[in-house]
């Protein structure tokens, strides 16, 4: 398999050769198809899989596709600092080429330089929980013009306690969206969460 055969546009093939990437992993494989199909996505992967790549190279390459609108239309919550960060830097490895800007907000640290870069203009944030919703409720961001909604790590998520934030975010999301939803277990309360949030969903495993 190769991703010219996975029908991704240039400025992310281009991306991905520079970053060495010669062929997808499984769930990329997988993931890829569905998602440009606009789909919903159940997938069950640990980190190390190329998880980050599967979900964020459709997104990169529908909003390319799509005007590039106003507002913000892709959101990413994660649970660490660490992953926004690791997440924040895929989209500037496989998105260079594409002119779309992402930012990675996160608790921990002042927030002056997360709302300049709010303010600047971007189609992809990436965040941890509670910040967001700080940020939310001071009025830095709005989730209105949302397309794509990633939930990564979900079962470490509900371990961290963000059960409350993230149904508090939910409630922020316009009906009308697409939902990539990752955990790497998948206990019967992670399925019930899942099943509150998805639309006929493909389930994908690896
Ligand atoms: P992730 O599971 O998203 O954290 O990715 C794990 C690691 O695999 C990261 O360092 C990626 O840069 C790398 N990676 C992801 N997809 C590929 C690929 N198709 N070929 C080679 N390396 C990859």
């Amino acid at each position: 398999m190769t991703f010219e055969k996975l029908n991704l546009i240039e400025p992310l093939l281009k991306a991905l050769k520079e970053e060495g990437y010669t062929s997808p992993t499984p769930i990329q494989e997988q993931s890829i198809p569905i998602l440009l199909q606009g789909k919903d996505l159940l997938g069950c992967a640990q980190t190390g899989t190329g998880k980050t790549a599967a979900f964020s190279l459709p997104i990169l390459q529908k909003l390319y596709k799509t005007d590039h609108r106003k507002g913000i239309k892709a959101l990413i919550l994660t649970p660490t600092r660490e992953l926004a960060i690791q997440i924040g830097e895929s989209f500037e490895a496989y998105g260079k080429y594409t002119g779309l800007r992402y930012t990675v907000i996160f608790g921990g640290v002042g927030q002056k330089p997360q709302t300049d870069a709010l303010r600047g203009g971007i189609q992809i944030l990436v965040a941890t929980p509670g910040r967001l919703i700080d940020l939310i409720n001071q009025g830095f961001v709005s989730l209105k013009t949302l397309d794509f909604f990633v939930l990564d790590e979900a079962d470490r998520m509900l371990d961290m306690g963000f059960i409350h934030d993230i149904k508090r975010i939910l409630k922020l999301l316009p009906a009308k969206r697409q939902t990539l939803f990752f955990s790497a277990t998948m206990p019967p309360e992670i399925e019930k969460l899942a099943n509150s949030m998805l639309t006929h969903p493909e389930k994908v495993e690896v």
